[in-house]
């Protein structure tokens, strides 16, 4: 799916400013506003071809929260000399090229970098946008896979150079780019992940993806919670081993509304536990992204026992309550 003939990987990092006041100044359609976006390009066997960087001139938060200027060390003069966003941002897209693939440490940039787009009526990107986080890639092929390194922490672990400062967009894609390339480019490919920033409209733009160990779906929108629950499609489980529809042995149940768990049964590929978390979208409407994976007993005990925890729990609650 993401293997394109001669393709570039697009390495790049964006540092954002927030409302200085909090909450209350906060502007809801874009609550974070890219100051700079810097970008290494690597080509298909993961040699540097080129690089990237833009400092971008604030419009809506005209000055900086402190977090910000802590970290990043940036102030309102640099960036007032530097361009507009829409400017900056088409630079970018032209050169990221016709045929390349985001890279990014951690989730958050594909999805700022198009709500930024998105605020400026600027055209998105083709959907779904897939990309590699190379955070949780990191983690994957270098530890547990489940946690997550800082960018400076993973520099460290690898004893790559250090010759630049951290926390500037130029710097941090630089170093994401170096790590990426300690990286074998089979197992990069396996991992791929997909942008929630433009959520499926329609039934027939529902995603199934296919991973060696599960297998996940992003569901269409839907008004409330309740409606996402109530769809058979959202609802329903199959193997992803066979591909074959398969009972349930425990069905969705939750403890806090926003992860829904259950217990499938395959008859060729045993148990399989199902997830599904509950995600909200840029316009208050609600969807599902459910992975399926398979398990042993001892993991369907376990959701056996979480789900009687829940039960005995909210028992335990209504006693109080008299
Ligand atoms: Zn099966």
């Amino acid at each position: 799916m993401l293997d394109y003939n001669s393709m570039n990987y697009i390495v790049f990092d964006l540092e954002w400013n927030q409302s200085p006041r909090g909450k209350e100044g906060e502007n809801h359609k874009i609550p974070f506003e890219i100051i700079e976006i810097g970008a290494v390009k690597l080509d298909e066997n993961l040699n540097k071809v080129d690089d990237f960087s833009v400092v971008i001139r604030p419009k809506i938060y005209r000055e900086l929260h402190y977090k910000i200027q802590e970290i990043t060390q940036v102030n309102m003069k640099e960036l007032s000399r530097g361009r507009k966003f829409t400017d900056a941002c088409d630079d970018f897209l032209k050169w990221c090229g016709d045929s390349f693939t985001f890279c990014t440490w951690g989730p958050l940039d594909t999805y700022e970098l198009q709500r930024n787009m998105d605020y400026y009526h600027m055209p998105l990107p083709k959907s779904p946008v897939f990309y590699y986080d190379l955070q949780k890639i990191f983690s994957l092929i270098f530890e547990d896979g489940k946690s997550r390194r800082s960018l400076e922490s993973a520099v460290d672990f690898l004893h790559l150079p250090i010759d630049v400062d951290f926390h500037r967009a130029d710097d941090d894609a630089y170093y994401t780019s170096l790590i990426m390339q300690k990286m074998n480019i089979a197992d990069i490919k396996k991992y791929y992940s997909v942008d929630y920033y433009q959520v499926p409209r329609k039934r027939e733009d529902e995603l199934t993806l296919q991973f060696d160990t599960y297998s996940k779906f992003v569901s269409m929108s839907f008004p409330s919670k309740g409606d996402v629950m109530d769809d058979k499609v959202v609802t329903s489980t199959v193997c992803y081993k066979c591909n074959k529809r398969i009972k349930k042995k425990i069905r969705w149940f939750s403890d806090n509304s926003r992860i829904y768990y259950c217990l499938a049964i395959c008859p060729e590929h045993g148990f399989l536990k199902g997830k599904i978390r509950m995600k909200k979208t840029n316009d208050d409407s609600y969807f599902a992204v459910k992975t399926i994976k398979l398990t042993n007993d001892e993991g369907a005990t376990a959701i056996k026992k979480r789900q009687l925890d829940i039960r005995k729990k909210r028992q335990d609650n209504r006693k109080s309550e008299f």
